[in-house]
């Protein structure tokens, strides 16, 4: 969710900044902004305004030489987007400006003790933040006034600071929301998303919550870090090497992210395959392992696509390794907790690593000293580095909005989990991931064939996904990958479910959509279509070739049972890019949502 992205070097900020920016774009924004220090003028230039990055990119000036700045892409949470609330904000005087992701909960409570007599241009919880840091500064240094305002501020915040009165130096934050440093001998970058330091720095670091970063351009013209905790003691923590290419972060040809990862997944499931198979068979680390094989039950937790691979993961835990688990949505679990078992293991499943309501899980996980796992896209990131232990999923970078070869990669990674923690290994899992990969292409080359199904039957404002078993799981992902992407209602429901209330929705021309790979409630979910089919529905049959009847619209082949999902899913996601292709819809940034969501 929205991000932000700092420059201090010898490169043009403001090129650094706006190409970050247009690499955090995926992450969900709706107004977006820039200061930057214009050197010829000496004097602070800032560009900011509702809407895309491309507007801020094409219609200002950026002529000026500059080589410090700050830059955002906001998703509002205080007050509507619009050009007065977008980032960077200002403090009273302007000697101060801000960009700022994340929420602070107590800014009400510090303006009235600190700022009664400020007047405030903006809505936002952000400008406190500026004004705070002038109003103390006027007691004390710069760095002691912004340490000062972190001890104060509650909440989450990823930050970048500068000081007209200094442009050789550039302050940054974090509490929660990420934020990361990258290093190259040029400059340095500092950015929400390793994403925008992508070209930019051959060495990274995350940004530990309550450190407080100076970067500064030195007498000798080089530019340089240092880390503080909140009372000024130095920390050094160790950096990392970058080796994200450029051109894994492209488009590749494609049209869209969005359809170039449904179509990288059978490679998404190899490499998962080879990173997690050694010798004989796959290998997860023995700590994790004897962790969640010591726990009575697992709990895993999650929030939206994820947790819709949780509840495949759930079955498969069930199933394969015989291992009690069940599916919470984080935000559910944070506040209103079940009760648990006597030994617990705690699963996150995150794609980003970063959403905020499985973090606040995490934490008091944590506090209550039981074990975690996280498994995640992105190493770096805070649940991945705040877990007791993490599984990558090993996908690669997903820019489009909509999740889709990291929800496949989720299963994957939850399969072999499931088949490590197996005491007696029930199928050849590599020769089976390996069919699925294999079925996965001959799927994706038909995919003009599911274009023109979708123009035949999705014309309504809704449709609905039925299914059994795991069959339902992929039915509630679809029904999410529709909805998220061509904003056509659409509810993914147990077959059976139906005719307990919304068949009442069915008449004329309603799609029905029903995925059948389980050979155990074939027969009955195909009675559940004649019964909408009797209604007057438009039908859609997904189904595996062993099951399948001559009037069913798409056969897939076999793969097994229980690693269906991986594949079945598929047909739905290209159903989801293509009726919102057709729709004209912005595919790869629907309106409202966010890639990975920072707030709860
Ligand atoms: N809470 C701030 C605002 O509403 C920052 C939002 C963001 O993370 O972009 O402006």
């Amino acid at each position: 969710m929205c991000g932000i992205v700092g420059y201090l070097g010898e490169k043009k900020a403001s090129d650094v900044i706006l190409s970050g920016l247009k690499k955090l774009e995926y992450r969900g924004y709706d107004s977006c902004g820039i200061t930057f220090f214009d050197e010829g003028n000496h004097r602070f230039v800032t560009y900011k305004d509702k809407g895309r990055v491309n507007h801020l990119v094409e219609d200002f000036d950026y002529s000026f030489f500059n080589r410090l700045g700050i830059g955002h892409t906001r998703w509002a949470t205080h007050g509507r987007p619009n050009q007065i609330n977008s980032h960077p904000h200002f403090s009273e005087t302007t000697r101060f400006s801000v960009v700022h992701n994340g929420v602070i909960e107590n800014y009400k409570e510090l303006t009235v003790k600190y700022l009664a007599d400020v007047h405030f241009v903006s809505e936002t919880d952000t400008e406190v933040i500026a004004d705070l840091i002038e109003r103390f500064s006027q007691e004390m240094s710069v760095e002691e006034a912004i340490r000062k305002t972190l001890s104060l501020i509650e909440g989450s915040y990823a930050l970048l600071i500068l000081d007209t009165e200094n442009p050789s130096v550039m302050y940054a934050a974090k509490n929660k929301s990420p934020l990361l440093i990258g290093t190259a001998l040029e400059g340095i970058t500092l950015a929400s998303d390793i994403m925008a330091l992508v070209g930019y720095a051959t060495q990274y670091l995350p940004i530990e919550d309550k450190v407080f970063t100076v970067v500064c351009r030195q007498p000798d013209g080089s530019v340089g870090f240092r880390m503080h905790d909140i009372l000024g003691h130095r920390i050094e923590m160790p950096l990392q090497k970058l080796d994200l290419a450029l051109d894994e972060i492209g488009m590749g040809g494609y049209s869209h992210y969005m359809l170039k990862e449904i179509c990288e997944q059978p490679a998404v499931v190899r490499k998962i395959v080879a990173r997690y198979f050694e010798g004989d068979d796959f290998v997860v680390s023995p700590k994790i392992h004897q962790v969640l094989k010591k726990a009575e039950k697992i709990y895993i937790i999650a929030a939206g696509t994820s947790m819709h691979a949780g509840f495949v993961g759930r079955y498969l835990l069930e199933n394969i390794a015989k291992k009690p688990a069940e599916v919470f949505i984080a935000s559910e679990f944070a506040y209103n907790p079940p009760l648990l078992c006597a030994n617990p293991a705690f699963l996150f499943i995150s794609q980003s690593g970063e959403t905020a309501d499985l973090r606040t899980c995490l934490v008091k996980i944590k506090e209550m000293g039981y074990p975690s796992v996280t498994i995640t896209n992105v190493p770096t990131s805070t649940l991945a580095r705040e877990a007791d232990h993490f599984m990558e999923i090993c996908a690669g970078p997903e820019i489009a909005v909509a999740s889709t070869k990291a929800y496949v990669g989720q299963v994957v990674i939850l399969a072999i989990l499931a088949h490590c923690l197996a005491d007696r290994k029930v199928f050849d899992l590599k020769e089976e991931l390996s069919k699925v990969a294999v079925a996965m292409e001959a799927l994706i080359d038909k995919r003009e064939y599911i274009h023109a199904l979708v123009r035949e039957k999705i014309t309504k404002r809704n449709c609905f996904y039925i299914g059994r078993g795991l069959d339902f799981f992929t039915c509630l992902e679809a029904a999410l990958k529709l909805k998220e992407i061509s904003y056509i209602q659409t509810e993914g429901f147990a077959a059976a479910e139906l005719k307990h209330g919304t068949i009442a929705l069915i008449e004329d021309g309603v799609p029905v959509i029903a995925i059948i790979s389980q050979k155990n409630v074939n027969n009955l979910t195909r009675a559940n279509i004649r019964e909408v089919l009797s209604r007057g529905a438009n039908k859609i049959v997904i189904s595996l070739n062993r099951l399948s009847d001559p009037s069913d619209e798409l056969v897939l082949m076999d793969v097994h049972e229980m690693l269906s999902p991986m594949l079945t899913v598929i047909p739905t996601q290209l159903i989801a890019f293509y009726s919102a292709l057709d729709l004209g819809r912005d595919i790869d940034k629907p309106r409202n949502l966010a890639k990975s969501v920072t707030v709860e």
